[in-house]
């Protein structure tokens, strides 16, 4: 998409630190990282977010995600990785082409807080829930 930042770089038109390239995907260090060798791994196919990814396109970065991660592993020896997408203004994105973060974590002063706070539900409810998701699968 001309105007796409993401799709400018992966033209060439905005420069880049790639990482890792290939048919399907393109993989470059993030401009303000969390930590030390956050990268983002996106599609080369535009497309604004997970709802509006084809699978073949999900398939094919999920598949250059492992070779990725793996690299930073070697690179970095980080403790552990998140893995995070952002869909949607309301999620955080800023950049509207999907994008995975692939973010190393070293200790808790890393700059990386993720706030986890989970509820509690009854079985009904999960169910009803799930229920809800499924009729649309
Ligand atoms: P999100 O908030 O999930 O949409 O993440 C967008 C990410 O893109 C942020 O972490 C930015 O630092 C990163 N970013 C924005 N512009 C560039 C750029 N020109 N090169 C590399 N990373 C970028
Ligand atoms: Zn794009």
């Amino acid at each position: 998409m001309s105007e796409c930042l993401f799709c400018k770089i992966i033209n060439g038109d905005i420069p880049s630190t790639k990482v890792y390239e290939d048919e399907h995907v393109y993989a470059f260090m993030d401009i303000m990282p969390l930590t030390k060798g956050h990268t983002l791994l996106i599609p080369k196919t535009h497309c604004q977010d997970l709802f509006a990814m084809p699978e073949d396109v999900a398939a094919n970065l999920y598949k250059a995600a492992p070779k990725v991660a793996n690299a930073i592993k070697l690179a970095f020896n980080p403790a552990g990785m998140n893995t995070i997408n952002n869909n949607g203004a309301a999620a955080g994105q800023t950049v509207f082409h999907y994008h995975l973060h692939l973010i190393p974590r070293y200790d808790d002063t890393d700059g990386l807080d993720v706030g986890w706070h989970t509820k509690k539900l009854e079985m009904d409810e999960m169910a009803a829930i799930a229920d809800a998701i499924k009729s649309h699968i």
